[in-house]
This record gives structure tokens, C-alpha cells and sequence, in this order.
């Protein structure tokens, strides 16, 4: 089975930008690591998940020679990488002009997000679980690059599939951060059918964008619930005992 991306409109009109995120489907990893895990920390067999990756670039049409992934941490850190990146870094958030770099967001349950502006003169991506979205670190990126000459405005900015308001449920202190992070946001917590207390990371992560001047018109989330879709792996759902799917956005121009 081919790899199965999804991959945002606003994105791929951006010409000299690849990107997308990834799903369970088209590796060749087994077992509960079965299909397409990414992750090379989490017990898979390591040249399964060379090929994955490969796969994965190869399914976007990327040439970019090397993968740049974190040692995601949930913090707010936000480094900018090269071809040369060490093999360790501690950070959430990472963005690069080199055209040789791939930069991938691995995740099961937390929201990746990748960001672009309309003249593709940049790539950047974001891990936000819970910690991270508390923490805004899709601003601390966001304000990383306009330091760099980037206009908020001309973000173009996806969210990825992630553990949705659906099967979310969090605590007391989760939902009190995440509110405190976007005080005027009204869809960040809520209370389901149930009573449970549910938290929605993707309407959260859009506000604290849209609240930096990124418009709503150029931010997309793929609402899909990495928990109850088989279709994805989720460190909540399937007890820690998981692989992982990616956000990937690289500017190498596309393979002939
Ligand atoms: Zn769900």
C-alpha cells in the first residue's frame, strides 16, 4: 500500500514548498509499530524506520538529503536548523531555509504543525501537545521568525490529525493551562455528553495564531482524532505501546 498523506490546499499552492503529514499506511514496520511507524525511539527496528522515512519523502516528491527531527521535550524552544543539525536536539519547534533539510514533527496524540509564508522563502514546524500549546509555542515560533523578516500575516500555517475533543479527556490542571493560555477563547475546554472535561488542541493552538495576527484564512487543521481513526497511531489509545506519524515540510522543489 502507497503512503497515504494529507496535505493542506494553502500549503501546496506555495510552488518551492513540500509538505504533509503522514498516517499509519505504506511502511514497513509490524506489529504495533504496523505500518509506517516514524519514530526511531520508540522500540522499532531501525532500518524499518529508515526506509519509512525514506518512503515518506519519496511519497512527497522531496528531495531533500537529510531528515531533521527533535528530542521533542514539550517545552517552547524553537532552534533554526541546517543540513548540518546535531542528531540531539532538545526543542519543540524548529524551522530551516536550507533546501537539503527535511524537518519533521513525530507525534501520536499531539498536534504537529507545519508553517510556510506565501512565497515559500521558509519552512518551519511545531510540536504542540499539551505542555507545548500551554506554553504557546506556535507563538514563541511565530515571533522566532518575524524576528527574521517574516510578517505574521503572510503565515500559512497546518495543523495536523491529533487526539481530538472527542477523546481528549483531561483534568483539572490540564484544562486550567490550556485556558489560561488563550483566556478569550471559548472552544478550548469544554464538557462532553459524559461529563468529562475535554480539551481541544487544535482550536486552542488557532487561536493563539490568530491572536498573533496570523489570519484564519491561512490556517487549516485536519480534524482528524489520531485516538478513534484507526488510521493513526495514538500514545493514549494504544497505552504508550505505539510508533509515530509526522508533520514534514521541507523547500525542496518537487522530483520530476
Ligand atoms: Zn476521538
Amino acid at each position: 500500500m502507497a503512503v497515504a498523506l494529507l496535505q493542506a490546499p494553502l500549503l501546496l499552492s506555495v510552488g518551492n514548498v513540500v509538505h504533509g503529514f503522514s498516517t499509519r499506511e505504506g511502511g514497513v514496520s509490524v506489529g504495533a509499530y504496523s505500518s509506517l511507524n516514524l519514530g526511531q525511539h520508540v522500540g522499532d527496528q531501525r532500518p524499518a524506520v529508515v526506509e519509512n522515512r525514506a518512503r515518506l519523502l519519496a511519497g512527497l516528491g522531496c528531495v531533500a538529503q537529510r531528515w531533521v527531527s527533535l528530542s521533542q521535550v514539550h517545552g517552547a524552544d524553537v532552534v533554526e536548523v541546517t543540513r548540518n543539525a546535531s542528531r540531539s536536539i532538545e526543542a519543540d519547534g524548529l524551522w530551516t531555509r536550507d533546501p537539503e533539510v527535511a524537518i519533521a514533527i513525530l507525534v501520536a496524540d499531539c498536534v504537529p504543525v507545519v508553517m510556510t509564508d506565501a512565497a515559500g522563502s521558509f519552512v518551519a514546524a511545531v510540536h504542540a501537545g499539551w505542555r507545548g500549546t500551554a506554553a504557546r509555542i506556535v507563538e514563541a515560533m511565530v515571533r522566532r521568525l518575524e524576528k527574521d523578516g517574516t510578517k505574521a500575516d503572510q503565515l500559512r500555517v497546518a495543523l495536523g490529525p491529533a487526539i481530538g475533543p472527542c477523546c481528549y479527556k483531561v483534568g483539572a490542571d490540564v484544562a486550567t493551562a490550556l485556558q489560561q493560555a488563550v483566556p478569550t477563547a471559548t472552544q478550548v475546554v469544554s464538557t462532553n455528553g459524559a461529563g468529562d472535561t475535554v480539551a481541544d488542541l487544535w482550536a486552542t493552538n488557532r487561536a493563539i495564531l490568530e491572536a498573533v495576527g496570523v489570519p484564519p484564512t491561512q490556517i487549516h487543521a485536519f480534524r482528524l482524532c489520531t485516538s478513534c481513526s484507526t488510521g493513526f497511531f495514538s500514545h493514549r489509545r494504544d497505552k504508550g505501546l505505539t510508533g509515530r506519524q509526522a508533520g514534514v515540510i521541507a523547500l525542496a522543489p518537487r522530483r520530476r
